[in-house]
C-alpha cells in the first residue's frame, strides 16, 4: 500500500538535501508517494503567501510532512514560518534525537542513543502575560502548565519508548524551586508512569541532568520535559553529538506531524552541493519510526552510520571532499 506524505523542498541548502534525501528514500522501496507543497520564500514568490492554504491542506490530508528549512523574510506577517505551522497544528511534542556517530567532530564518538522529547506548546513560552512596567524596571510573564499538556507530552515520550524499543524514560523537572508549574508537570507524569511498568522511569533535576548528560550521557533513553528545559538540552544533546548536520527532529501533534533538519536554510552555501544531507535524511529515519516503520528506520541509520565509518564521500562540514549529491550515493551503495 502506497502512503502519501506532504515534501517542502523549502529555501537555500534545502532542495538539494530533500533532492539527495528523496533519492534514499525511493532506493529503500517503501512505498511512499510524494505530494509536493510550497513553504517560506519559495511560496511567497510563486503565490504570495508564506504559508498558503493549498500546503497546510496537503499536511493536514497527508497528516505527515519532511520538511526543508525555510526562509521567513522579516516583516511578512509572522516572525517564524516554523512557529506557525507549531500553533495551527497544535503541534505538542518537539522530538529530537541524538546519536553519536563516527568521524564527526563530537567528544563523543560513541554510547549516545537518547532522545529529547519537549513540551512545545505551554510552560514559560506560552508568551502570556509579558509586561514590562511603565518605567522599564520590572518584567513579568505568567509560566503556564496544565495536566492536560503534561500528560499528553509524557504520554507520547512512554509511547515512543514502546514503539521504538527504548527502555527508560527521564523525567526531568525543578519541582524543588517551581514547585507549582514544574511541580504539576513531575505530579503527572508520575501518574502517567504507572500505566507504563514495562519502561523504567526516573526523575533528575535539570541543573543535575545537564551536568550528567556531559558526564555520563550513555545513562539516556528518552528525555521529557518542559518547554524551556527542553528546548536548552536538546540543543545541548545536539552538541553532544557534533552539531547541526547531523541533527533531526520533529514537531508532532494529534492531527499531523512535521519532520525536518534542526539546521537553517544555509545561504552561505546554497545551490553549491556542500550541504550535508544527514540531519534531513535522519530526520526522514524518524518519521519512518513514527510510521511504525521502525525497521526500515533502522536500516537506513545503519546506511548512514556505515557511510560515516568508511568516510565515503562526506561533505566538507565532516572533513570530506564529497558533494550532497555523491554522499546521498554512497549511503545509497549501503542499502
Ligand atoms: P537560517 O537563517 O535559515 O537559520 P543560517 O545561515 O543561520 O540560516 P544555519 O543552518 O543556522 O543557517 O547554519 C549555520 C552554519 O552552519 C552555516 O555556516 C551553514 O553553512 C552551516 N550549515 C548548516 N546546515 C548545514 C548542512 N546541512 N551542511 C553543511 N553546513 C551546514
Ligand atoms: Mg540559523
Amino acid at each position: 500500500m502506497t502512503q502519501t506524505i506532504t515534501v517542502i523542498r523549502g529555501d537555500g541548502i534545502g532542495p538539494e538535501i530533500m533532492e539527495a534525501t528523496l533519492r534514499v528514500l525511493d532506493t529503500m522501496g517503501l512505498g511512499l508517494s510524494y505530494e509536493f507543497a510550497d513553504a517560506g520564500l519559495t511560496a511567497l514568490e510563486s503565490q504570495g503567501e508564506l504559508l498558503p492554504a493549498s500546503t497546510m491542506d496537503s499536511i493536514r490530508r497527508n497528516r505527515i510532512a519532511l520538511k526543508s528549512p525555510l526562509t521567513t523574510p522579516v516583516g511578512e506577517g509572522f516572525s517564524s514560518i516554523n512557529v506557525e505551522m507549531r500553533k495551527r497544528f497544535d503541534l505538542y511534542a518537539n522530538v529530537r534525537p541524538a546519536k553519536s556517530f563516527p568521524n564527526t567532530k563530537s567528544r563523543f564518538p560513541s554510547g549516545i542513543d537518547l532522545v529529547t522529547v519537549r513540551e512545545n506548546t505551554e510552560g514559560a513560552y506560552s508568551a502570556e502575560g509579558q509586561q514590562v512596567s511603565e518605567d522599564g524596571e520590572t518584567a513579568t510573564s505568567i509560566t503556564r502548565t496544565t495536566r492536560r499538556g503534561s500528560e499528553r507530552i509524557v504520554r507520547y515520550a512512554f509511547e515512543l519508548a514502546r514503539r521504538t524499543g527504548r527502555r527508560k524514560v527521564t523525567v526531568v523537572h525543578k519541582a524543588n524551586i517551581l514547585k507549582s508549574t514544574s511541580g504539576l508537570f513531575l505530579k503527572t507524569a508520575r501518574t502517567v508512569a504507572q500505566e507504563y511498568p514495562d519502561i523504567e522511569c526516573n526523575e533528575m533535576i535539570v541543573d543535575n541532568c545537564c551536568m550528567q548528560l556531559v558526564m555520563r550521557p550513555e545513562q539516556f533513553d528518552v528525555i521529557v520535559t518542559t518547554n524551556l528545559f527542553g528546548d536548552i538540552i536538546s540543543d545541548l544533546c545536539a552538541g553532544l553529538v557534533g552539531g547541526l548536520g547531523l541533527a533531526p527532529g520533529a514537531n508532532i501533534g494529534t492531527d499531523a506531524a512535521i519532520f525536518e533538519a534542526v539546521h537553517g536554510t544555509a545561504p552561505d552555501i546554497a545551490g553549491q552541493g556542500k550541504a550535508n544531507p544527514c540531519a534531513l535524511l535522519l530526520a526522514a529515519a524518524q518519521m519512518l519510526d513514527h510510521m511504525g516503520k521502525v525497521d526500515d528506520a533502522e536500516r537506513l541509520r545503519r546506511a548512514i552510520i556505515a557511510t560515516l565509518e568508511a568516510k565515503d564521500s562526506l561533505t566538507a562540514d565532516l572533513g570530506g571532499t564529497g558533494s550532497t549529491g555523491t554522499f546521498a550515493d554512497a549511503i545509497i551503495r549501503r542499502l
